[in-house]
């Protein structure tokens, strides 16, 4: 579905991505562990055409993406939900859910709002609160579910358990989960290796901009280097 070849990203001089090459198959959560600075963030905005990767080719769905606009990238059915949860603080859980929809007309939007209360009752619950008054977890519940607003085929998630409780960790893997379950495919960077792999079909490690492993999400999760560096072993 998605297939990265040879793909190198760069911030003015600094070089993120040396020659990256993942794929992401149809159905499939594909998870991304590596160091902090590893280039992980990098390479799923690079996926979104910003920044644009300066060599290689990225592919979704046979055809080649790497020259086409963020927007236009999204209409072909990807979305992210980035680091750091970034909802819309002043804005209620409602209206955060619209800007997600961004491009679809009101008849979509509607539906996408009926489908993400669906997945997150959570959220329903708080339709009307304003997102920055919510905990960490229902923003990041937010944050996904402003993602998939556009139903997308491809979803994908920038460390979405970043600071938040273990029960509430492991409520979004589940989410994850659930999500995958619906037919989205998703490609998941996570710091929370153990339990990411856990839930991964395949997975990839990313060591300064270049892969250092790919294999299946049980290999890597006992893999002696994977534990040592990642798991805390
Ligand atoms: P983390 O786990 O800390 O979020 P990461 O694996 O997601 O790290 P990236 O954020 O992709 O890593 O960063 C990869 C490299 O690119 C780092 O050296 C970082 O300093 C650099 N970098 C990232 N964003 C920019 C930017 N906007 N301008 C310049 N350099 C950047």
């Amino acid at each position: 579905m998605l297939k990265l070849d040879n793909v190198h990203t760069y911030y003015g001089a600094i070089q993120a991505l040396d020659g990256v090459s993942v794929e992401v198959r149809q159905g499939e959560i594909v998870t991304l562990i590596g160091a902090n600075g590893a280039g992980k963030t990098t390479l799923l905005m690079t996926v979104c055409g910003s920044p644009r990767a300066r060599s290689g080719r990225i592919e979704f769905e046979g055809q080649d993406i790497s020259g086409e606009d963020t927007h236009a990238i999204m209409r072909r059915g990807i979305a992210i939900s980035p680091e750091g949860r970034r909802v819309f603080s002043d804005l209620t859980v409602t209206e955060n859910l619209q800007m997600g929809g961004f491009f679809l007309d009101k008849a979509g939007v509607a539906a996408g709002i009926d489908h993400v209360y669906t997945l997150f009752p959570r959220l329903k619950e708080r339709a009307r609160q304003r997102a920055g008054t919510m905990s960490g977890g229902e923003q990041q519940m937010l944050a996904i579910g402003r993602a998939l607003m556009t139903r997308p085929k491809l979803l994908l998630l920038d460390e979405p358990t970043l600071g938040l409780a273990p029960l509430i960790i492991a409520q979004i893997f589940e989410i994850i989960q659930a999500i995958r379950q619906q037919g989205v495919t998703v490609f998941l960077v996570e710091q929370n290796a153990h339990k990411a792999l856990q839930i991964a079909d395949r997975g990839y490690v990313l060591e300064t901009g270049r892969v250092m492993l790919a294999d299946s999400g049980a290999n890597l999760l006992s893999n002696d280097e994977v534990r040592r560096a990642y798991l805390g072993a």
